[in-house]
């Protein structure tokens, strides 16, 4: 993509996505010219799935820009993106979060999470089981770490073209979202948060209920790896 079409491209993804769906440009191995192209077009969070490229990307955009972890996160890696992020997607294990939670009060921080689901076919994709989610707040974490606060849920669905296939996973992490905000996080209107939908499938997230999608190859082109 040229830097014109970058702007061209974020420009109608505002102009197409509607009121209460927030854009997360994903920007993971693009240069500094691709993100301030879509800076300068208006946008404003940025989605990085690799950890050492938060901090230098942090350093060099404006300080008005929202950086979203959304990659698998270890635990090793925690301590260097902890100081910059505003959102991380990818929370997919009790273990992570508590990790979070005390690097975050370390610098004195509070971090917002969302919990990653899994429901795709693929056994490739990391989350936590509808189970695994539900004893995890059951056990009262969302209550006991002062230093996180969970916003909602991320979900990806099946890679497929199967559209009724997409359409089910992304109604499953909707109703999981639902079931957790009754259940638990009723008086919290901060949890308000269902990330899911990517570029070729953010027009059915959208229509399932998505409030926030990750969108990279849409906006910058491919990536070269
Ligand atoms: C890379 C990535 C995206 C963006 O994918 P595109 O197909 O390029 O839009 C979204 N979510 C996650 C978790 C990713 O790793």
């Amino acid at each position: 993509m040229t830097l014109e079409q970058i702007k061209e491209n974020i420009a109608r993804l505002h102009n197409e996505l509607p009121a209460g769906v927030k854009l997360v440009a994903v920007s993971k191995f693009h240069p500094l010219e691709a993100l301030m192209a879509a800076y300068d077009a208006g946008q404003r969070i940025f989605g990085e799935s690799r950890a050492q490229e938060i901090g230098p990307k942090h350093t060099s955009m404006p300080g008005d820009v929202e950086w979203h972890f959304i990659g698998h996160l270890q635990s090793n890696k925690v301590r260097q993106i902890v100081p910059y992020v505003s959102l991380i997607h990818s929370i997919d294990s009790e273990r992570l979060l508590q990790c979070v939670d005390a690097e975050a009060r370390r610098v004195g921080r509070t971090v917002d999470v969302l919990l990653q689901l899994h429901v795709a076919r693929e056994e490739t994709k990391y989350g936590f089981t509808l189970d695994e989610c539900r004893a995890l707040v059951d056990g009262g974490v969302a209550g006991s770490l002062a230093n996180v606060r969970i916003r909602g849920v991320m979900g990806m669905a099946t890679n497929t073209d199967d559209e009724a296939e997409i359409r089910r996973e992304f109604h499953e992490i909707r109703s999981t979202y639902e079931q957790l905000k009754a259940s638990h996080f009723a008086d919290n209107q901060w949890f308000d948060t269902v990330s899911m939908g990517m570029s070729h499938d953010y027009r059915i997230a959208v229509d399932e209920g998505s409030t926030m999608v990750r969108i990279g190859t849409t906006i910058f082109g491919e990536r070269e790896y």
